[in-house]
């Protein structure tokens, strides 16, 4: 078994979901006492949201490398970082390390060229469902076309985020927000919802609509897992 590297905290109330749902998924694979072999740095995620929001982007690609270099040194075979934003600066953390990046927005592409879908919604940080990084990765290189909720909802959803889920509080009105926001994405004809933020799926699960939801924390997991028991 391969040992994954996790670039954690970010925020940790979604580390948590990653290290349950890898850990669960080798031993569902392998049985017995089997667990995951997993280095892991976990950052403090103040600074790092404070730097994303005065948009100095190469002190965080600074501080995640450095991050990376150690989980290298801890014997990780490969990285995954835990965050769907922080991909942004994923070509500054490849460059200082050896070992190659598990890209969530290819994993959860995988997901929606094996389910057939061609347009899917996009729900995330600001960054996220606003910058290239992400949204044109998905476009150009799968060729999946994407649709993200209008100024004002975008507004609602990175909010929730920050004020919200990343202090570990679900709310029944924020809640409501989503589910709404996830029905006008289908409504403008988004086969999916891609919840392209690893804290969403703690709001937002699909027992609680009919559109098809893509949690990038689950589906990050499994491809580390996969990749793990090649
Ligand atoms: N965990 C989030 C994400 O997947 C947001 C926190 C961050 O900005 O890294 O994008």
């Amino acid at each position: 078994m391969k040992t994954i590297g996790l670039l954690g905290g970010m925020s940790w109330e979604s580390t948590v979901g990653y290290y349950r749902a890898i850990n669960e998924g080798v031993k569902k694979a392998l049985g017995d006492l089997h667990s995951a072999k997993i280095a892991m740095v976990s950052v403090d995620f103040d600074p790092i949201a404070k730097l994303q929001h005065k948009g100095d982007w190469d002190e965080t690609g600074r501080l995640l490398a450095e991050a990376a270099q150690s989980i290298e040194a801890a014997g990780a075979d490969f990285l995954l970082i835990c965050a769907n934003t922080m991909h942004k600066v994923a070509p500054q953390i490849e460059a200082a390390i050896d070992i190659p990046i598990l890209h969530i927005a290819d994993a959860t592409a995988d997901v929606l060229i094996q389910r057939g879908i061609k347009t899917v919604g996009l729900l995330g940080t600001a960054f996220t469902m606003e910058q290239d990084f992400y949204r044109g990765r998905l476009q150009d290189k799968h060729g999946i076309h994407v649709i993200i909720p209008n100024a004002e909802d975008r507004q609602i959803v990175h909010n929730v985020i920050y004020q919200e889920l990343i202090l570990g509080n679900q709310n029944d009105a924020s809640r409501a927000e989503y589910l709404r926001i996830i029905d006008e994405l289908a409504a403008q004809g988004a086969e999916a919802v891609i919840l392209g933020c690893t804290e969403i799926g703690m709001l937002v699960r699909q027992s609680d609509t009919d559109v098809m939801l893509l949690d990038t924390t689950a589906i990050h997991a499994a491809k580390a897992v996969e990749a793990a028991l090649q």
